[in-house]
């Protein structure tokens, strides 16, 4: 025990500290602040995932996925899901809510954010500049790297000189091969994935097998979701985990402080957990839901809201995809399923493209004929079923693979995360409606990529390509809805996470994203998190918090 966490030792419930959430941001910072002597509760809404549900080792893999174990919440409709109002959305949420958080469901692709992602404002003059930057994060990579057990192989051209993955990178398999004959050809920068799975065995968790099952929940637990790979630590340092308790509002005093949270259990029941400091780790669209669920007097547009920014500048990374199929066996239903090789090379702003900032390319195998069959949906049916179809699934059934350009959205202050005024939850509770347009200027980039990329796959020797303009279904990266900054008139939180209006308050997860970046953005939400909760427990004696 830490001096300022005894110190602290005042609240009802015996806490020093309450968090919401249970994925990756909330398992970090409750970790984090266990092992410096603070009494943490961590509310989650779901339940601890069961790998003997995992579509990821069943013949019908693909049919589970499309139904009870879809990553859209509203296809999926589990006992821990919240519906989300995306009728007026282009893009729709993809969310796992459980003890691990989306990662249960994620692709362990592990980019980081380059340095010029934290000055967009300074650079070209539009969205936003992080109140940090790549350097201030960069140890925190690190360490949440070697927490994890990271693979990849060091000295990406695209990066800054740093530590290299503790463990060596996946193998890029033939399809990773091919891709790179074509980017060779061109002279394009490419790189061997860096994943959140493990290359090699760590403890009790087993190197990968290279299933390509990975977003259907890993059978063997070598891919590091947070409940597998960060959990069993948090939980050894003394974090108390209530799972099946989805809260309702975080309450305050009088003073405007933040006092805990109430919540209901699964029988329906009302609770209320007293803490002296909550982190809010809901996700960026169930952490503005409950910041506008928690009105008062003080805070009649929601929770630190003075700014007016909670619940705007959604971003979602609008993505496309280029699918080849060849002649050869690439065997690709062979793992990792994404980034097998990756590029940075068109991530920066060039503006003779016609739009700012860039795209994350990258590789994904396509390891069933039903998906197969799926990414030529906009081909007219006679095309696509009956024996034609039948045929070209048994011919490309192994032999295809997509190049994936995911674009950096900006921010769009009306693009927005709701309280829908009629949607409820199972405990009546308002759903978030979202409002998500996609840009002109992000379709312009869109198109620009997917030229690019078909382009790579004809270099490469593809025989059929097919392009998929947008992806509708993909809102797996959920960002931007708790911006933060160092002006409060303009962002809901500073740089280490913590609400300007209320000092107590803390928000780790992709809500604080001043900017989307091109990447996927786990690595920075873990970092982000490792960082805030280390600067909240080193300066907790400074803090003017009355507790
Ligand atoms: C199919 C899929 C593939 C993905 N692939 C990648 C990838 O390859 N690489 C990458 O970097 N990212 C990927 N992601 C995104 C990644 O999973 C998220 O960025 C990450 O999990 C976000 O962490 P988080 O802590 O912010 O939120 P989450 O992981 O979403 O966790 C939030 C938790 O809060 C809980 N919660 C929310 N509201 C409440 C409430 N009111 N009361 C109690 N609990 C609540 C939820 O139940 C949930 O468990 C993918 C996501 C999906 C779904």
């Amino acid at each position: 025990m830490s001096n300022s966490a005894s110190a602290r030792h005042q609240a009802p419930d015996d806490l020093d500290a309450l968090v919401i959430g249970a994925g990756p941001s909330g398992v970090v910072a409750a970790r984090v602040m266990a092992e410096s002597g603070y009494r943490v509760r961590v509310l989650e809404q779901g339940d601890w995932p069961n790998v003997a549900d995992y579509p990821s080792t069943k013949l019908e893999r693909e049919l589970i996925q499309a139904g009870p174990w879809n990553p859209n919440p509203n296809v999926r409709r589990g006992p821990s899901d919240y519906p989300v109002n995306d009728s007026d959305s282009d893009i729709h949420t993809f969310m796992f809510n459980g003890v691990g958080g989306s990662t249960v469901m994620f692709g362990a692709e592990w980019p980081r954010m380059i340095p010029s992602d934290f000055r967009v404002k300074s650079l070209d003059g539009v969205a936003g500049d992080w109140p940090l930057t790549y350097e201030d994060l960069q140890p925190y990579y690190e360490m949440i790297d070697e927490m994890l057990g990271v693979s990849g192989l060091g000295g990406n051209t695209a990066y800054p000189p740093g530590a290299a993955p503790p463990q060596p990178a996946l193998p890029i398999g033939r399809i990773g091969r091919i891709a790179a004959r074509g980017m060779n050809k061109l002279g394009y920068q490419w790189w061997p994935g860096t994943h959140a799975i493990l290359s090699q065995a760590d403890g009790s968790r087993p190197a990968c097998s290279r299933w390509a099952t990975c977003v259907a929940g890993c059978p063997e637990g070598a891919k590091s979701s947070f409940d597998v790979s960060m959990w069993p630590a948090a939980l050894a340092a003394g974090v108390q985990l209530t799972t099946g308790a989805r809260v309702r509002e975080i309450t305050v005093s009088q003073q405007g402080l933040a006092t805990g949270a109430t919540w209901i259990d699964r029988d329906g029941a009302e609770h209320h957990t007293s803490a002296p400091l909550v982190v809010v780790c809901a996700n960026g669209v169930g952490t503005p839901r409950l910041l506008q669920l928690s009105t008062s007097s003080r805070f009649p547009d929601g929770l630190a809201n003075s700014s007016g920014y909670v619940g705007h500048n959604l971003m979602m990374h609008p993505t496309a995809t280029v699918l080849g199929c060849y002649e050869d066996d690439l065997q690709s239903w062979l793992g990792p399923i994404g980034q097998p090789i990756w590029s940075m090379q068109f991530a920066e702003t060039d503006t003779t493209r016609g739009f700012r900032r860039g795209s994350k390319w990258t590789i994904a195998g396509i390891p069933g004929p039903a998906e197969l069959i799926q990414r030529i949906y906009s081909l007219p049916l006679s095309e696509r079923s009956g024996m034609t179809g039948q045929e070209f699934a048994e011919r490309f059934t192994g032999r295809a693979f997509e190049w994936v350009a995911q674009i950096e959205d900006l921010p769009e202050f009306d693009n927005t995360v709701t309280l829908d005024p009629d949607l409820v939850d199972s405990d009546g509770i308002p759903a978030p409606k979202l409002r998500y347009k996609m840009s002109e200027e992000s379709a312009r980039a869109l198109d620009w990529h997917i030229d690019r990329l078909t382009e790579v796959h004809l270099e490469s020797g593809a025989v059929f390509t097919h392009r998929v303009d947008y992806m509708p279904e993909v809102g797996w990266h959920l960002l931007g809805t708790a911006r933060c900054g160092d002006d409060p008139a303009t962002s809901v939180v500073n740089g280490y996470g913590q609400s300007h209006d209320v000092p107590n308050l803390y928000i780790f997860d992709g809500s604080v994203f001043a900017t989307s970046s091109a990447v996927n953005p786990t690595s920075t939400i873990a970092a982000f998190a490792l960082r805030g909760a280390e600067h909240l427990v080193e300066n907790a004696a400074e803090q003017r918090i009355p507790l």
